[in-house]
């Protein structure tokens, strides 16, 4: 049973581990709680971003291994719905014991296929973690409600699960985000079939080898390859009855679109543009720390990074000090020892991510630090960005329009507070963002009226912990944010309440005409 995925078959215990992968070995599907060779032709080449050496290549899955996955979690969802709830949470503590005990095989198949340091990448690891281990809770999280609604009668709810679901996984969290899904999809009872991103599968295939370590019965967790055809039969398979999509906007409306005119249930977490508004009575070391670990951590790739600075008053004279903290980011492969920034995922995001820069310096805004053409020595032919730091820029500029996902820092000024939560506010992404300021008054303000779903108070990533919700807002969560992942939205997601009311009267009836109206209980 051990995932014979190159990366995670070859990613050791420690992080002396290479970038250099077999080339050959090619990622498999799971089903069945088995790792099977896809018979496709069609393959996707993954390459270690911070070297662009082949590390394996991924099927586009064909549409019988598509079938036989949903076959596969049709089948195991008959009995694994009726095992109880106990077993599902003495399964979900071994499994959290596994991923504990693998913690650094998982990140350094992160690191290999995502780039993210290591240590950078644990944390990937960890932030799922928490999620399976919130998840162990269920026993009290499923309760339902009761009420007794008069004498002899009283309704129920209960929280069923739904089926076969589905979950479609972006390329910058390669363990968080299935485990956003696995943990809380299987305790309530349902099966799934994940699909990973196809740039880096490693970590979901680790994560399904311990799901059978753990006990999951084949059939509960299924992972099927591949790129937009294998999302199109997760959308259009009637068996299917949930999707649960982290990725761009792009994707994402056409996912929530389809899928819900499918009928199907969908929770969309999309694309961000998040603001920082720094006032001048910040803790101005605190502030300029959190801003230059937010905007450049993860090379930008995260969807809480930090990548846009409203400067307030006279903290627009502060950019250059920011740049004294990304002089001292040490950009490098992501197993080296002091590394603080990867590379981004492949040469056509990096290219992406230097014409963006390109056109706000022809749009007019200045270059305060220019990352393009910086390369760590070792690794010459890595998808490189240094730290990037554009000032002086304006709503309408590409740079603030679009989503960037690299390691740029973009900062506009403005005179008041006023101004600072009016502009956020304009954006049409609302993922998260944050305030510094020592005024518990701005940030009550500030907190009130800001249209975003996570909001940080001289706090840089307000990413919420597993027993809250994760809560965009805006353009970065489909379908107005009704539905949220993890937490007790993540419950409500993958459950169907049943209503049940019941009458039990310790009396004969005696009337015998039958009663026409609505009964109203009054
Ligand atoms: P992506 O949309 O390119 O890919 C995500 C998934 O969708 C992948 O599994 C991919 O195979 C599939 N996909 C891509 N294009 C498709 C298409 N045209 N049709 C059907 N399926 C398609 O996203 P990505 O580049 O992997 O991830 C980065 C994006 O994800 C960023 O926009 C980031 O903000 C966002 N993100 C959001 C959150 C959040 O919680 N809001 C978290 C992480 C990432």
């Amino acid at each position: 049973h051990l995932a014979p995925a190159a990366s995670a078959s070859v990613a050791p215990q420690g992080h002396h581990t290479t970038h250099e992968a077999p080339s050959t070995w090619e990622t498999h599907n799971f089903l069945d709680n088995e790792f099977v060779p896809s018979q496709t032709s069609q393959w996707i080449d993954l390459h270690d971003p911070a070297t662009n050496n082949l590390v394996t290549r991924v099927p586009q899955s064909t549409d019988a291994e598509l079938v036989a996955a949903v076959d596969s979690a049709q089948k195991a969802f008959k009995s694994w719905r009726e095992t109880s709830l106990l077993h599902r949470q003495q399964i979900m503590f071994k499994y959290v014991a596994l991923i504990r005990e693998n913690w650094d095989r998982l990140a350094a198949s992160i690191t290999i296929e995502q780039g993210k340091t290591f240590p950078d990448a644990r944390g990937d690891v960890l932030r799922g973690l928490q999620v399976a281990e919130t998840a162990c809770g269920i026993t009290t999280q499923m309760t339902g409600e009761v009420l007794e609604v008069s004498k002899d009668m009283e309704t129920r709810t209960y929280k069923e699960p739904l089926g076969v679901v589905a979950a479609i996984c972006p390329f910058n969290f390669p363990a968080m985000i299935p485990l956003w899904c696995i943990p809380i999809a299987t305790i309530t009872g349902n099966t799934l079939v994940i699909k990973p991103s196809e740039r880096d599968p490693g970590a979901a295939m680790i994560l399904a080898e311990l799901a059978v370590k753990a006990g999951f019965p084949p059939g509960v967790v299924n992972v099927v390859h591949g790129a937009a055809k294998t999302v199109d039969f997760i959308i259009d398979e009637p068996r299917i009855k949930a999707i649960s999509f982290v990725g761009s906007n792009r994707a994402g409306e056409y996912i929530y679109t389809r899928g819900s005119a499918n009928g199907k249930r969908v929770q969309a977490n999309l694309g961000a543009k998040n603001h920082a508004a720094v006032l001048p009575d910040c803790n101005k070391n605190h502030a300029l720390n959190a801003i230059a670990g937010a905007a450049f951590g993860a090379a930008g790739q995260r969807c809480m990074a930090l990548s846009t600075l409203v400067m307030v008053g006279e903290t627009k004279d502060w950019v250059p000090e920011i740049g004294e903290r990304a002089k001292e980011i040490s950009m490098n492969g992501g197993f080296e020892e002091g590394a603080d920034l990867g590379p981004v995922i492949s040469p056509q995001a990096k290219q992406r991510i230097e014409d963006i820069i390109a056109s706000a310096e022809q749009e007019g805004a200045t270059i305060i630090m220019d990352g393009r053409g910086k390369k760590p020595e070792k690794y010459p032919n890595g998808n490189w960005i240094g730290p990037t730091i554009i000032a002086n820029v304006k709503p309408h500029m590409r740079c603030y329009t679009e989503e960037i996902f690299g390691p740029v820092l973009v900062c506009l000024n403005v005179d008041t507070i006023d101004e600072a939560i009016d502009l956020i506010n304009a954006n049409e992404y609302g993922n998260g963002t944050a305030i510094f300021t020592r005024s518990g008054a701005t940030a009550g303000r500030f907190q009130h009226e800001i249209e975003a779903g996570q909001v940080g108070v001289n706090v840089p990533i307000p990413v919420p912990l597993p027993m809250f919700s994760f809560t965009g807002n805006k353009k970065s969560i489909a379908g107005g944010g009704a539905n949220t992942f993890y937490g007790k939205p993540g419950i409500a997601f993958y459950t169907q309440t049943k209503t049940v009311t019941s009458l039990w009267r310790s009396e004969d009836a005696v009337n015998t005409k039958a009663r026409v109206n609505m009964p109203t209980h009054s």
